[in-house]
């Protein structure tokens, strides 16, 4: 960690984290506010859940692809499984995906909260996959400033989404 602050300002697996929940959001069409990250390892991504989306089904696996997308990243650089960073870095996205599962199980969308989670994991994979170049240009833009505003966000992707598409 502390070879890795001299290299870079910013730690690199809370950028990808970071990068990981934004990416996946604008390819899921919610555009981030602004993402920012700390050498203290905790960070934000902002304008990526929106309470108006939260009554549709549908609209809340989004929003659980868009939480369980950080730690899916994180884990591609670390090593730790996302369920293990669910336990650590990820405690809040872990929260927040808990009650959104609870609330299509109750709704009757899933099954059950094992099969919930199990899909979950399963979708926020292949979004990240997906998603990869725009996770890796953002998370390296983070790394060196700490910050981006959801204009910076636009500029960065537009070219790789449009190449993705
Ligand atoms: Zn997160």
């Amino acid at each position: 960690m502390v070879a890795q602050r001299r290299t870079l300002p910013y730690p690199k697996r809370t950028a990808f984290h970071e990068a990981g929940h934004a990416a996946v959001a604008l390819s899921l069409g919610r555009r981030p506010t602004s993402i920012r990250v700390t050498r203290a390892r905790t960070g934000v991504t902002d304008g990526v859940y929106s309470g108006a989306l939260l009554y549709r089904p549908a609209s809340v696996r989004r929003c659980v692809v868009v939480a369980l997308a950080g730690v899916h990243a994180e884990a591609r650089v670390t090593g730790y499984s996302p369920e293990q960073l669910l336990r650590d870095t990820g405690i809040h996205d872990r929260e927040y995906v808990r009650a959104a599962l609870l609330w299509l199980v109750e709704g009757g969308d899933e099954p059950d909260m094992r099969t919930a989670w199990r899909r979950a994991h399963a979708d926020a994979a292949s979004a990240v996959a997906r998603s990869w170049p725009a996770v890796e240009a953002l998370a390296a833009r983070l790394r060196l400033r700490g910050r981006l505003t959801g204009r910076d966000v636009a500029k960065l992707l537009t070219g790789k989404l449009l190449q993705d598409s």
